[in-house]
């Protein structure tokens, strides 16, 4: 059985954002509400210097859920079966049917934030769909266009289709209803929908500089296997940015970096 992980090769990183575009693309993720992000991947970003000194440096890490080894999310999960659990090849799943929305499974991953503005952070990799009594999707119902009087609105283009859309996924698998209910928590499924179709994930598909490198860390000749072992890396040890140090494990973390992000990219 495969166990599943992503390397991302940070010389390789345009930060041009397409990996983050297609993750919202393929699932239908929301746009950030009350300081949940919904980005199931997302940036770490940071700017130093200034441009009028010359020196200015801009840096970016994408990240996404590590789908940890020692998944804290699953092991605090109290519903049985586990609604976040671990599939046989290393995947974090959800089942949207079990989660009871208690979001202790946010407030434990060292990668989560349930208010990422009050923790001060720049993302979440779990968030947690609102209530029903709250909007979802409330991108449709904003009324400027990007281009006035050329492009619709998105307000414009719910009343054309005469809904606004849910959190739907035009895929399908078991464990994720094609329309994602409120109160319960979501995050990256390592695209597990695609997998089962011999495809890789959308973000390592749509990554224009092959950063994005996905497959079985069991198998030797694999070619995620192949660049961890010709390369140093790193992982990262929460959702502020500090990476684990030598002997640290924390949750085991199943995304890899390679080197630094090329600044002059
Ligand atoms: S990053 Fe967080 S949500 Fe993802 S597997 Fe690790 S502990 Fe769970
Ligand atoms: S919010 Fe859902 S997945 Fe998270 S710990 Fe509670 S029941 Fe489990
Ligand atoms: S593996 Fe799929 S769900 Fe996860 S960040 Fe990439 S595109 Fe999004």
């Amino acid at each position: 059985m495969a166990k599943y992980g992503m390397a991302i090769d940070l010389k390789k990183c345009l930060g041009c954002g397409a990996c983050a575009l297609a993750c919202k693309t393929e699932n239908n993720t929301e746009s950030e509400l009350d300081g949940r992000t919904y980005n199931w991947a997302d940036f770490l970003a940071s700017t130093e210097g200034t441009f009028a000194a010359g020196d200015v440096k801009h840096t970016v890490r994408p990240v996404l859920c590590n789908h940890c080894t020692n998944a804290i999310c699953v092991q605090v999960c109290p519903v049985t079966p586990k609604a976040m659990f671990k599939t046989e090849d290393g995947i974090t799943m959800h089942n949207d049917e079990r989660c009871i929305g208690c979001q202790l499974c946010i407030r434990n991953c060292p990668y989560s934030s349930k208010d990422i503005n009050q923790d001060g952070v720049q993302y979440s990799v779990i968030s947690f769909n609102p209530r029903s009594s709250q909007e979802t999707q409330t991108f449709y119902d904003d009324d400027s266009a990007v281009i006035p009087g050329c492009t619709s609105t998105p307000k414009e283009t719910a009343v054309i289709a005469g809904i606004k859309p849910p959190d739907k996924n035009d895929y399908t698998d078991a464990d994720y209803t094609a329309v994602r209910p409120s109160g319960v928590t979501e995050k990256c499924i390592f695209c597990r929908h695609r997998l089962l179709e011999g495809k890789e994930p959308y973000c390592v598909n749509s990554c224009p500089s092959g950063a994005r490198v996905f497959g079985d860390l069991d198998d030797p000749q694999s070619e995620i296997s192949q660049i961890l072992a010709a390369n140093g890396h790193s992982r990262l040890a929460d959702n502020t940015g500090k990476l684990l140090g030598a002997g640290e494990t924390g949750t085991d973390p199943n995304v890899f970096y390679i080197g630094d992000f090329n600044r002059n990219s």
